[in-house]
């Protein structure tokens, strides 16, 4: 299924609830959000029914996300559903969390055992008191650790480090995370920070683009471009010539890629985006709720796709910023 610009559906992000344990710089306000009602958040049951019709769609991708996915009671039995899924042609569905690690010591083992193959665990700084600055409760980067750690004894086989660059914050930690992860089988990316939400300030001035980081880790640890794995992988691969690894490079400010954007993004409370930076969704907890068919449902989910013609970073500017600023919506909320 394609939309207007001709970008094929196959990938689904859904946030299991707004609430964190955190209140990242460069994502929550310091206050956090105001936290949906229960009643209001998709059960998981009905997650698991969008799913189930999004993957007769071709949609064959899922990351479970938030808010912190690993506050949501019950995540451990909702991957075990996904995991008894199927694609459209019969293969099993992939289905990835990320999380801040606060809570992956004590849940790494039950994720494994619910079938989760590939997680991603966010980190952006070595330093333990940048660590703390930056998810500004506090929290140990110790604990995270450990946590990352749990995860591999636990067998997890994918394990990726996300790494928020922001100019003047983290720039010094960003070789010295390199580091702790080179030829652990770990992959770091770094991300560019992004004008989401309505508290982190974000100036274009504070985006250290990809070019930049590419050309510092070179310096020290030589090393060159990667094929990617699929078309329309959103993170740049480079390897460690010395074969040690890889790195990604997610380039949403300085290199968009809108044109092959593939991502349909669940919010905490059954609404459909386009984009990470729609202002507007598409409400399926109605659907859902209102006795329709996964017929109707299919119909809905294609609807909003083939009319799809969002290509916000593309376009974006410190103007675009500035018009969006009353209508921008919390990162938690849409699922990061
Ligand atoms: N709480 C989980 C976590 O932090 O990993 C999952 C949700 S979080 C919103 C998803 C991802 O978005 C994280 O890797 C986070 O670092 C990233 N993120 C949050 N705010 C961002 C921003 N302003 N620019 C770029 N990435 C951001
Ligand atoms: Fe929470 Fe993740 Fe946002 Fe940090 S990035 S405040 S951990 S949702
Ligand atoms: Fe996709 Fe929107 Fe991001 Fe472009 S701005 S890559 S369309 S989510």
């Amino acid at each position: 299924m394609k939309d207007s610009h001709g970008r094929v559906i196959d990938y689904m992000r859904i946030s299991l609830t707004d609430r964190c344990n955190y209140r990242c710089i460069y994502c929550m306000p310091a206050d956090g959000v105001t936290s949906l009602c229960h009643s209001d958040i998709l059960s998981l049951e009905e997650i698991e029914r969008v799913v189930r019709v999004a993957a007769t769609m071709g949609i064959k991708r899922f990351r479970l996300t938030g808010g912190e996915p690993l506050l949501r009671k019950g995540i451990e039995f909702l991957i075990e559903e996904l995991s008894k899924l199927k694609t459209w042609n019969g293969k099993p569905l992939d289905v990835a969390v990320t999380t801040n690690g606060a809570a992956l010591s004590a849940k790494a083992k039950s994720l494994a055992a619910a079938g989760l193959k590939r997680l991603t665990v966010s980190l952006d700084a070595m330093d333990p008191q940048i660590y703390k600055d930056l998810n500004d409760v506090n929290f140990p980067i110790e604990k995270t650790l450990a946590g990352i750690q749990a995860a591999k004894d636990a067998g997890i086989p994918s394990i990726k480090i996300n790494v928020v660059v922001k100019r003047g914050v983290n720039e010094k930690e960003l070789i010295k995370i390199a580091e702790h992860f080179k030829g652990t089988g770990i992959i770091v990316r770094y991300i560019e920070f992004m004008d989401v939400g309505t508290s982190n300030g974000w100036r274009l001035d504070d985006v250290v683009p990809s070019r930049q980081i590419v050309e510092e880790i070179n310096r020290v640890y030589p090393i060159e471009p990667l094929n990617p794995n699929y078309t329309g992988e959103v993170a740049t691969r480079w390897g460690y010539k010395d074969g040690s690894g890889e790195l990604g490079f997610i380039s949403s400010v300085s290199e968009p890629f809108c044109k092959e954007c593939s991502r349909i993004r669940l919010s905490v409370d059954g609404k459909l985006y386009k984009c990470l930076f729609a202002t507007e969704g598409f409400d399926i907890r109605q659907m859902l709720r209102g006795g329709a068919s996964d017929e109707e449902i299919e119909q809905a989910i294609g609807r909003i796709w083939t009319t799809r013609d969002e290509h916000y970073s593309e376009i974006r500017t410190e103007e675009t910023v500035k018009a969006r600023a009353g209508k921008r919506i919390e990162m938690s909320y849409i699922g990061g």
